[in-house]
Formats: structure tokens, C-alpha cells, sequence
């Protein structure tokens, strides 16, 4: 087999990973860069590899970072399968559809210096991608290719997401290559612990936080918990800023254990997204994804995520209805890393205020606002506007859907080892050089980080 990376090599976006064997070339993931789509040089704008030379496309989940350019795909002459699970085929048709009606807002507002500049897809794209799915259950293996059988393992990521394992017979040998796209964590009480996977020949792994240890369950419930008291007494706000995927969902399941396994005095919930309002009405399509433990609180509930103490705002109304509303009360909005999106109305009106609260609830990329919330700067700037935060930022980067250090060394300990050969994508830099001497241990060749378009024999 001969691997090539073409995308999420020493960063964390534009996951893409080509696979050559036997004659068959195979794609795994096809992820925006960034989130630019706007720009004329923009990496999203090109590929750096044929895709009319593809003869399958597995995705591993439906993050953006994982499926936001394949109706690029289709532009550029591809006609074969895309494999996904079956929630994942769900939610990336809600995903695909926002990002294109995204890039035609952004579009709107953008002047390219030599005329109009093009979407990265349109519409009609994303209606292709969708009809060229083929969705497989977990556990089940697939001939996709003769004499290669996919099966999807449940990676307890988010809805849907799953580890890539493809079995093979090359050179007279069974050989096994596992690619854990982005790997859950363990005891989040909503979705269930990665899935183990044994006999691996060749590991490709996600590193997103190889070099930190994130807070447990009950710790981060604990924290919520006195944060939602503080409001209560302060009758202030609290804004979180959450991917409508995921994230949101995780924070409406923690919150509701707070307010009826907990017995805290629930305090209104806002949710702020039309696009978390659709991928919540997915999630409540496949009840059969979550833990024992979820399922029972969750069967109390009849909506499912989202007990009488949970709105959603669709309009835009209904969202600026919200700065004006007196506390307490969360907001949860997008986007997760307040770069765009209604968040930012919301932390407009509301970091000036001392008695409010600002919650960082996942990873944010150097250089955005939510970074620098997180890192706590006294003045931050939203909407060409100067503001002065005073109100009280917490980071509870635990409800990460991201295994920390000690998840993966669990899940590479389960490996049972002997793995021939391994590869570390998805991370910053300085969390690949954290977890590679972990990973070594369960591997007979050196581990190695390589670079874009780095391209190996295995
Ligand atoms: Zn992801």
C-alpha cells in the first residue's frame, strides 16, 4: 500500500487521505481547510491529487474538516461511491447544504480584485454527493473494492463517526489498516468509549490533544454546575459558544443531567442556530447511538435533547430577542470558535458585564476570537468594535469530543501492539511530538508525523 497525505499533515484541518492498493487509489476524507471558501487562492480551490483517478471515497465523519470539499469532488470529475455510516449520511447532507449557502452570504460580501469570484460548489453539488452515498452500519464489513472490506467501527466522536478499518490481502499477506479519524473520549455518559480495534498492521491516528490531559466527566458537571449557580444568584447571562454539531447537542445532554439527575434549579436554555435545531432533529432519529445510561434519561424526556427547559431560535427575531432579555440564562450559538456567526451578537452584548459568563466548551484554533477569550486578553474586538471583557471566562476544554492523552494511550494500550506501522495526522505540531513516544510503544517501526503531501510505502 502506498499512503500520501494530502491534507491535516502537522495541522488540523483539510483531512484527506489518499490510499493506492493493488491498483485500486481510495480517498479518506475529503476536509475543508480553514474555513476559507471564499478567497481566489484559497487551498481549498484546488486538489493535489486527480480525483477523476479515485475509485472509492470513505468518510470517516461528518465534521467540515472531513467532508467540506467533496462536492468539490464532483466538480472535478469524480463519479464513484462515497461510503459513510448512516448518520453520518444524514448529517452530512444538513452540513453540505449550510456550507453552501455560506459561501453564497460570503460571496455577497466579498470583492475579488479581478471580478466575481466562484463558490467552491453549489447546491446541485451537494445533491450528487447525496445521491452517490453508500451508507453501512457499524460492525459490518464491505467488499468495496475487490478483495477490500471496509468495516466501520464507532470512533464515539460524535453522531455517526467511526474508525476506518480496511482488510486486504497484499504480497500474500492479510494486512490491516485502521485510520481512527477523529477519536471520542471515554465516559462522556452521552456517546459510547471508541470502539477497541486489534490486529493492526498500519495505524493512521489522530493527535488533536496528544499532549494535554483534559478534566472527566463528573469534574466538568461540577464546574457547570456552579456556573449555572452563579448566574442563578447573579440573574446573569452565560454564553457558550458551540459547533452546531456535536457540541451543541453535548451541552443541551449535560445540561439536561444537571436539571433532573442533579435536581439544579434549571434556568432557561437558549439554543441559537437553525442549522443545530436540524442536526438535533437528527440526533433524535437515532436514539440506538447512545449509552444505556443516555438513552434512560434521555426516554424521559419525549424530544429527546431538549426538556421544557430548552428553546431553539430559528429566526433571526427570535435571536436578537435574546441580547435584550434579562438573566439568568444560557445561550448556546455558533460558530464554536465565535469567528462568525450569531455568537458574536450574543458576546457583543455580553462581555462587558462582569456578572456574565463566557464558557469555552471546545478546541480553539490559534489566531481566532475564541482563543483569545480563552487565553483571558483584557479587550477583544467583535464587529469592528472594541469591547472590554470583564465577564468571567471559564474553559471546560473537557466537553471536547477529542480523546485526550490519556484516551488514546488507553485506546493504542487496547491495540494489543505490534503495530508495523504508524502515522500521526490531525494535531498542532507540538501534540504529534507529545504522544509519539506513547504511540511507540505498540510500534515496530519508527512513528512517523509526516508532512503535506508526505507519500510512503507501507
Ligand atoms: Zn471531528
Amino acid at each position: 500500500m502506498r499512503i500520501t497525505f494530502h491534507g491535516a499533515a502537522r495541522q488540523v484541518t483539510g483531512s484527506a487521505h489518499l490510499l493506492e492498493i493493488g491498483g485500486h487509489r481510495i480517498l479518506l476524507d475529503c476536509g475543508l481547510f480553514d474555513s476559507d471558501r471564499v478567497s481566489p487562492d484559497s487551498p481549498n480551490r484546488h486538489f493535489s491529487f486527480d480525483p477523476r483517478s479515485l475509485d472509492a471515497v470513505i468518510v470517516s465523519h461528518a465534521h467540515n474538516d472531513h467532508i467540506g470539499r467533496l462536492p468539490c469532488l464532483t466538480r472535478a470529475g469524480y463519479a464513484g461511491p462515497i461510503y459513510t455510516t448512516k448518520a453520518t449520511g444524514d448529517i452530512l447532507n444538513v452540513m453540505l447544504r449550510d456550507s453552501a449557502r455560506i459561501q453564497r452570504e460570503d460571496l455577497r460580501n466579498f470583492q475579488g480584485d479581478n471580478g466575481p469570484v466562484e463558490p467552491l460548489f453549489e447546491l446541485h453539488d451537494v445533491e450528487w454527493v447525496v445521491d452517490h452515498l453508500r451508507r453501512l452500519p457499524y460492525e459490518l464489513p464491505a467488499e468495496i473494492l475487490p478483495g477490500i472490506y471496509l468495516t466501520y467501527k464507532d470512533a464515539g466522536h460524535i453522531l455517526g463517526s467511526a474508525m476506518v478499518q480496511l482488510d486486504y490481502r497484499e504480497h500474500d499477506r492479510d494486512r490491516r489498516f485502521v485510520f481512527t479519524g477523529d477519536l471520542g473520549r471515554r465516559n462522556t455518559g452521552l456517546l459510547p468509549d471508541p470502539t477497541v480495534v486489534k490486529n493492526i498492521d498500519i495505524l493512521v491516528s489522530e493527535s488533536t490533544y496528544g499532549g494535554k490531559e483534559l478534566d472527566p466527566n463528573e469534574k466538568l458537571i461540577k464546574q457547570l454546575h456552579a456556573i449555572v449557580a452563579r448566574a442563578t444568584r447573579l440573574q446573569s447571562k452565560i454564553v457558550i459558544p458551540a459547533f452546531s454539531l456535536g457540541r451543541t447537542q453535548r451541552m443541551v445532554y449535560c445540561l439536561q443531567e444537571l436539571f433532573t439527575v442533579h435536581k439544579v434549579r434549571p434556568i432557561p436554555v437558549y439554543v441559537d442556530s437553525p442549522l443545530a435545531l436540524r442536526l438535533t432533529d437528527i440526533h433524535r432519529e437515532h436514539p440506538d447511538a447512545y449509552t444505556p445510561q443516555a438513552r434512560k434519561l434521555m426516554d424521559r424526556d419525549p424530544q429527546y435533547f431538549g426538556a421544557d427547559f430548552v428553546h431553539f431560535c430559528g429566526s433571526w427575531d427570535e435571536s436578537r430577542r435574546l441580547n435584550h432579555m434579562s438573566g439568568p440564562m444560557i445561550v448556546i450559538a455558533s460558530s464554536g470558535m465565535c469567528e462568525a456567526g450569531r455568537i458574536k451578537h450574543h458576546l457583543k452584548h455580553a462581555v462587558e458585564d462582569p456578572d456574565n459568563a463566557i464558557v469555552i466548551v471546545s478546541y480553539q484554533a490559534e489566531k481566532t476570537l475564541g482563543r483569545r477569550i480563552a487565553e483571558g486578553v483584557e479587550e477583544i474586538e467583535i464587529m469592528d468594535q472594541w469591547l472590554d471583557l470583564n465577564a468571567a471566562v471559564y474553559v471546560l476544554d473537557g466537553f471536547s469530543g477529542h480523546a485526550d492523552r490519556n484516551d488514546l494511550a488507553w485506546w493504542y494500550e487496547q491495540t494489543g501492539g505490534n503495530i508495523e506501522h504508524a502515522f500521526l495526522v490531525h494535531g498542532e505540531p507540538a501534540s504529534m511530538d507529545a504522544i509519539r513516544p506513547t504511540l511507540q510503544k505498540f510500534v515496530t517501526n519508527e512513528v512517523v508525523i509526516p508532512e503535506p503531501l508526505g507519500s510512503f510505502e507501507v
